[in-house]
């Protein structure tokens, strides 16, 4: 009997929906059926309102960069490969914001998309210029 990739890192059934979205090639996000607040991080509650009738919906993958950093040392034997990299902080189309790989030379409010990799079994998510036309 083998065990499927995903059994490295296992995946708490709270942030399943996101992880089968990174998968399937889509980024998926928690709205509010209160007050429509959009939000990730897959959590038990509304961030504003604390309601907790959540639904996770599909992000059309376009945002902004609101913050970038270089990673010049690994935090760990899987990362090494990758280093140096960038890390951007984007705030999607939709609301909410999430952490990712960027393209080498993204800046602070570059519109950006985001790709999909696969490093060590785990899909990861690279934001990439998205103002190519
Ligand atoms: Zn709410």
């Amino acid at each position: 009997m083998t065990n499927p990739p995903s059994s490295i890192h296992p995946v708490p059934a709270l942030t399943q929906p996101y992880e089968e979205g990174l998968q399937a090639g889509v980024v998926r996000y928690q709205v509010c059926n209160c007050c429509g607040q959009a939000q990730t991080l897959a959590r038990y509650a509304c961030f504003a309102c604390q309601a907790t009738t959540l639904q996770w919906q599909d992000a059309c993958g376009l945002g902004t960069v609101r913050a970038v950093t270089e990673v010049i040392r690994a935090p760990s034997e899987e990362f090494k490969a990758l280093a140096p990299y960038t890390l951007v902080l984007v705030e999607l189309q939709e609301g909410f914001r999430l952490m990712a790989h960027g393209q080498a030379g993204v800046r602070i409010g570059q519109r950006v998309q985001c790709t999909f990799f696969t490093l060590a079994g785990r899909t990861l998510l690279q934001c990439i210029a998205h103002d190519s036309a």
